[in-house]
């Protein structure tokens, strides 16, 4: 990738000088700013009524200066006019969703998205008079006949979790906007190095910032970056919701984003060289990776994508019991519910989703399946692990 990513990863945003000469973003850790005086305190609300922009910080549930370097650093990866920072990707989505949506409305939601996504809008936004009409990712080219006069949103996962459809966003945009709804993409899987949502067409793009952006798992964090018009309203819905990033947070964010366009290369080549090996053992029943010819979305993800990612799915020729224990056999990577990070992670969506496999199944998780999310490590030793681990399946 040499489109100028990697520069914008290290320097977007960042302050010449910063203050006291630091090369690294200093941490502005306040959870308030205080005022000289009185005639400051005038002279700063009327430069807010004025709508002239940010003014100056005020309080840490509004604004903070670290944040306000990630923000910048991010809304270059995406190409947009800004980006607002989050405690949480769950706090981006709902507080998105929140806002852009009233009584009356209707959403469209790509059925295979994040389970908490899917939560929010079946309980809180149902119980708020908003109707939500789930399209498999599957069937997306059904959503010209889904759409009504009162569908203000379309929101879609790219790729989704854990199957790895990749939607063809520019006509699911074209759709969208054809009926005066708004789109939005949760890009986490994708990153703004695989995927451009802003530019095919989307309104706003969420990440997980916990996932790949900060890529270390060690924060938690939630972006939505694109037009100022409507960053605008979710930015004072921030501030009256509190869901804002720390900034700690922050500044872990952005020394992870300086690593990002490195990091994301090796795992779409780790996804890419794990999901060939898989699809050509004995052991693995079927691959989901758009990497891969024989994955529906392959030609959707050529096309849109510059990189199929770092997460490779994969059904072993097995039951419940026979993908844990392979699972349990993995010496590299670790057991958990996240991916992005530098170190592989490995899940069995049927055992983390419910305690009863009849549940799971109904949420079309198959029993034998095994949700790989790729770290930096040497492709070589992983697959040597998924080698002496597969041996055993059965
Ligand atoms: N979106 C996707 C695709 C996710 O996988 C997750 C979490 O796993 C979220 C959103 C929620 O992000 P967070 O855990 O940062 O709240």
């Amino acid at each position: 990738m040499n489109d100028g990513s990697s520069t914008q990863a290290v320097h977007a945003g960042e302050a010449r000088p910063k203050p006291y000469g630091a090369l690294a973003t200093p941490i502005l850790q306040t959870s308030t700013y205080t005022f000289r005086d009185t005639a400051e305190i005038v002279a700063f609300m009327q430069a807010k009524a004025a709508g002239d922009g940010p003014v100056r910080d005020e309080y840490g549930r509004y604004s903070n200066p670290t944040q306000a370097v990630a923000e910048a650093k991010l809304a270059a990866l995406e190409g947009a006019e800004g980006a607002l920072l989050f405690a949480s990707g769950m706090a981006a989505i709902t507080t998105t969703m929140a806002t852009l949506l009233s009584a009356g409305d209707h959403l469209v939601l790509i059925r295979d998205c994040y389970h908490r996504t899917r939560e929010f809008a079946l309980t809180f936004l149902q119980r708020w008079g908003i109707e939500t009409t789930l399209l498999p990712a599957a069937e997306a080219a059904a959503l010209p006949g889904l759409v009504r006069p009162e569908t203000r949103l379309v929101f879609c996962e790219l790729p989704t979790n854990p199957y790895l459809r990749v939607v063809d966003l520019a006509r699911v945009a074209d759709v969208a906007r054809g009926c005066g709804a708004l789109t939005v993409v949760d890009s986490t899987f994708a990153t703004p190095l695989n995927l451009r949502p802003l530019a095919l067409g989307a309104d706003l793009v969420i990440h997980s910032a916990t996932k790949y952006l900060g890529g270390h798992n060690d924060l938690l964090a939630g972006v939505v970056a694109g037009p100022r018009r409507l960053l605008d309203r979710l930015e004072k819905a921030r501030g009256v919701m509190g869901g804002i990033s720390n900034p700690h947070d922050a500044y872990l964010l952005i020394r992870g984003l300086k690593t990002l366009a490195l990091r994301v290369a090796r795992q779409n080549e780790n996804g890419l060289a794990v999901a060939r090996f898989l699809a050509g053992h004995p052991a693995v029943r079927r691959v989901h990776y758009p990497g891969l010819p024989g994955h529906p979305d392959h030609d959707v993800a050529c096309r849109q994508m510059a990189g199929s990612g770092g997460v490779v799915s994969f059904e072993l020729d097995g039951d419940l019991e026979a993908a844990g224990r392979f699972v349990d056999r993995l010496r590299l990577p670790y057991i958990g519910p996240t991916l992005g990070g530098v170190e592989s992670i490995v899940e069995q969506p049927s055992r983390l989703f419910a305690l009863d496999p009849a549940e799971s199944r109904a949420a079309g998780l198959a029993d034998s399946l095994a949700r790989y999310a790729l770290g930096i490590e040497d492709a070589a030793d992983l697959i040597a692990d998924l080698e002496q681990a597969l041996a055993g399946v059965g």
